[in-house]
């Protein structure tokens, strides 16, 4: 197992671990019958790499982790300036279903608690059925792959779903709705039931940290624009009436959803998927948010402790016969090092080396979780026959083991 991997495996068994916290959705009655026990986490590079620990094979609906998907597609198809005269870019302070319209002008606060994202879902133009297949194919995009509705899901919602035909009435006598309450429900009720995984809903994250492309099928969703004015809705409005406190602690713009899923964003870098049902009384994953703060804890993953200097740690590669000259520089960080690690596994598998010199002269901050990584990488290495010594081990510790074994050799 790559120890990125192995770090979100250890992560994920730590909070299993620990005592069970929380109610499965239950407002929705098919949302009931999830299993509480369920649970998965995926993180997936702007390169596409795919890193998954836990329940990742297990499906449940989306739930609200769509309305930043569908916000963006409808950004996309109808620009800013026009969506902004539907929906309003104010954290809310409310619980997801609360009816907060700005006084004036009708909009909904913002277009990730309901009002606003039923508005968002209506102003998706065509008949419903060709409105509700650009939302399907536009998800199904962004998460690489076609998703389904769980028809079960959707019908419950739809016979129960009275308070969101409600919002769509308000809004529709707002003047904002851009169709019926009727329809416009109707399609949201089918977007929120899309069944994901904990996978999916990391590489639809990982399309948002990309600027719009998908890193995993590298095609075009959204343009740029669409996504930066989505990211700065999740970082202010994602977690609902928790959003400051998630800004302040996990600092990732993120998306909860009912169905026990959120999407979370290191925008340039990588999108996190995590899946447990249990919710607190905010509608949010308990679990899920114990394990994407440790995440964002452990890796450095905070948007606002940004890298020093933003570009590539490794500034020379080489191999002369059976060694690789590895030169890094700058800031070693859990980025840095989750590159470096696959660039190393690459060469390994391509030359066949029995040692790889790593010049860490120009390297001036290691972190340690980037530390623990190359450790981690080094053993991995040593098992199949090839030391990483690092050129000041000060600054880089050398794998476990592989010491005794340089001290008789030198
Ligand atoms: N479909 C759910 C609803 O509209 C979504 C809510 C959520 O996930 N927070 O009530």
């Amino acid at each position: 197992m790559d120890p990125v991997t192995s770090a979100l495996v250890r992560l994920l068994g730590r909070h299993a671990a620990d005592p069970p916290q929380g109610r499965v959705a239950d407002y929705i009655p098919e949302l009931a019958v999830a299993n509480a026990e369920a649970f998965a986490m995926s993180m997936v590079s702007v390169h596409g790499h795919v890193y998954e620990a836990g329940d990742v094979e297990q499906s449940f609906t989306i739930q609200s982790v769509s309305k930043p998907f569908v916000y963006a597609l409808v950004l996309a198809d109808l620009g800013l300036d026009e969506v902004s005269r539907h929906i309003g870019f104010e954290p809310s302070g409310e619980p997801f279903n609360a009816i907060s319209l700005e006084p004036g002008t009708g909009r909904p606060a913002n277009a990730l608690i309901n009002a606003g994202a039923i508005v968002a879902t209506s102003l998706i133009a065509g008949t419903p059925e060709e409105s509700f297949t650009r939302i399907r194919e536009g998800l199904s995009a962004f998460a690489g792959r076609t998703l389904e509705v769980d028809e079960q899901v959707y019908l419950s919602e739809a016979e129960t779903g009275d308070r969101n035909r409600a919002l769509g009435y308000l809004t529709l006598s707002q003047g904002v709705l851009g169709r019926s309450a009727q329809e416009a429900t109707d399609i949201y009720f089918r977007q929120c039931a899309l069944r994901v995984t904990a996978t999916d809903v990391a590489i639809m994250a990982a399309t948002l940290a990309n600027m719009g492309v998908n890193p995993v099928t590298r095609k075009p969703v959204v343009d740029e624009a669409a996504v930066r004015t989505t990211l700065s809705v999740m970082a202010t409005c994602g977690m609902y009436d928790n959003s400051g406190e998630w800004m302040v602690r996990v600092g990732l713009p993120a998306k909860s959803g009912v169905g026990g899923g959120i999407a979370a964003v290191l925008p340039g870098e990588l999108g996190l998927g995590v899946f447990s049902p249990p919710l607190d009384a905010r509608g949010n994953s308990v679990r899920g948010m114990a394990a994407l703060q440790e995440t964002s804890e452990r890796l450095g993953l905070h948007m606002f402790t940004p890298p020093g200097v933003h570009r590539s740690p490794v500034s020379a590669s080489s191999v002369e016969e059976d060694r690789l000259i590895l030169a890094l520089r700058g800031e070693l960080d859990f980025v840095a090092a989750e590159g470096i690690g696959r660039h190393l596994q690459e060469m390994a598998a391509t030359f066949p080396l029995t040692a790889v010199d790593l010049d860490v002269t120009d390297v001036t901050v290691v972190r340690p979780i980037a530390a623990e990584l190359l450790q981690a990488t080094g053993r991995d290495l040593l098992a199949r026959g090839i030391r990483l010594i690092p050129s000041d081990r000060e600054k880089v510790p050398e794998a476990e083991g592989s010491r005794d074994g340089d001290s008789s050799k030198d």
